[in-house]
């Protein structure tokens, strides 16, 4: 048998990784199965998958039903193209169904494979929105730091963290980046936008993105008047508001869209992920009717944008059963009471440990913050290593978490698959804090 650990590093470059790592070090672990909350890799190890994989296996390994759904949409018409005017039955009945479940308003859906493109789709939608009403000017897009938005063209750019812009060297033009309310205040945050907008003049920029809850960059979850603040804004200067939904989307809040929180109702929402719970790479963009109506009545010619995999049946099909999944085990409910069952388990632990500053959660995505002294919030320095030191610590406990460093913060984030149950929430907060309680431990202090 050939070493899969030896031709994962001869052949598999890795997405988002250490290059140098990976060859030095090799695959931490290559996972060969997976059953509800839990995944289990080539040595039998089994452990608790606390961030659905990359927070988008919302219904948890292992179903089969998807599986049957699939293998039956392949044998029936595995693909079929949705351009121009042709359609099929699976694509129409889940724009349908996502229409249904948006908030009110946003009732029509462009296909494509997963958030990046969607992003990217979402950008080159509201140019096209505003050019063909005679206002081509308005093309620049503000997003926010630390926003993570994908890594294709147009997501990089509105993508809030520099590491990943250089990769391309720099960033496309007509793409700004305003102040996050973390660590700030609403009023803060506004204002960067305000005067943004003010400086560059509205009559330049298309659209704002917003993440209901900023994901990679930390789970930040947002001061209570903040996105309201943002939709005020966005009516006052005439800009679409984006909301970047690949997270949050379908019950990860603990609501179906990660927007209800607050009751703001965005012109667009991007998703991926959720939607098909990581079964098959699907994603898309809903738009709203005022939007959808002006791209009917005003696009003259071809709409120039589709990927070949827009509306994939088969993915769509995948879609659709994952979706009736989430309504029928009532997991959007499921989020928001074991949500609270996680984040009384991080207080907890936040007693416990004199290195956790900060604990957060809304539904099933929380995160905690570890800091030198939790009781003067005096941070770790980066040469402690703090972060990498307990995501070990977990890994080898049975628990796959995320780490972010990003600029000087060290948070472990968690989005644990939606179908998790009490006792099992009971189980990842006591392995989490045993790891804490250890890396504490063995830097002394
Ligand atoms: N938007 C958000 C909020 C994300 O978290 C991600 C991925 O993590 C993306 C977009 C990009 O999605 P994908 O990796 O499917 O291209």
């Amino acid at each position: 048998m050939e070493d899969l650990f030896e031709l994962d590093k001869k052949h598999f470059i890795h997405p988002t990784s250490s290059i140098i790592q990976q060859q030095t070090d090799g695959a931490k672990s290559i996972m060969a199965k997976g059953d509800g909350i839990y995944v289990t890799d080539t040595n039998n190890k089994e452990y608790i998958d606390a961030v659905s994989s990359l927070w988008n296996v919302n219904i948890g390994h292992g179903r089969t039903e998807l599986a049957e759904v699939a293998s039956e949409q392949m044998k029936k018409l595995a693909f079929s193209s949705a351009f121009s005017t042709f359609s099929h039955e699976p694509a129409i009945r889940l724009a349908k169904k996502i229409s249904e479940l948006t908030p009110q308003g946003l009732n029509a859906v462009f296909f494509t494979s997963g958030g990046s493109e969607s992003n990217d789709s979402a950008v080159k939608l509201s140019r096209h929105y505003w050019k063909i009403q005679n206002k081509a000017s308005k093309r620049k897009i503000i997003s926010l730091k630390r926003g993570y938005h994908g890594v294709a063209a147009a997501s990089t750019s509105i993508t809030g963290i520099p590491e990943f812009w250089d990769m391309a060297g720099h960033l496309m033009n007509d793409f700004l980046h305003a102040e996050t309310p973390y660590r700030s205040t609403t009023e803060k945050a506004i204002e960067s936008l305000q005067s943004m907008i003010e400086q560059e003049t509205a009559d330049t920029i298309a659209a704002i993105f917003v993440e209901p809850v900023q994901g990679a960059g930390g789970v930040l979850i947002p001061p209570a008047d903040y996105l309201e603040a943002v939709r005020e804004i966005c009516d006052f200067y005439n800009i679409l508001f984006i909301a970047d939904e690949v997270i949050t989307g379908f019950g990860r809040t603990g609501t179906m869209f990660g927007m209800e929180n607050w009751n703001v109702v965005p012109d667009a929402m991007t998703f991926a992920k959720g939607v098909t719970s990581g079964y098959i790479p699907m994603g898309g963009v809903v738009v709203s009717d005022h939007i959808h109506t002006v791209l009917k009545e005003k696009s003259k010619g071809t709409l120039f944008h589709g990927f070949t995999y827009s509306g994939h049946p088969t993915a769509a099909a995948v879609a659709l059963k994952n979706i009736e999944i989430i309504e029928k085990e009532s997991l959007v409910t499921n989020a928001k009471e074991r949500g609270l069952e996680l984040q009384n388990g991080f207080q907890k632990i936040k007693k416990e440990s004199s290195i956790v500053g900060e604990v957060r959660a809304i539904g099933l995505i929380g995160a905690i913050e570890l800091m030198q002294d939790s009781a003067t919030g005096q941070p770790f320095t980066p040469d402690v290593g703090v972060t990498p030191a307990v995501i070990n610590a977990l890994h080898e406990r049975g628990v796959i978490s995320r780490g972010v460093t990003y600029d000087g913060s060290n948070i472990l984030c968690f989005a644990p698959p939606l179908i998790i149950t009490k006792q099992e929430v009971n189980e990842l907060i006591s392995r989490i804090s045993d790891a804490i309680l250890f890396v504490q431990h063995q830097l002394g202090v």
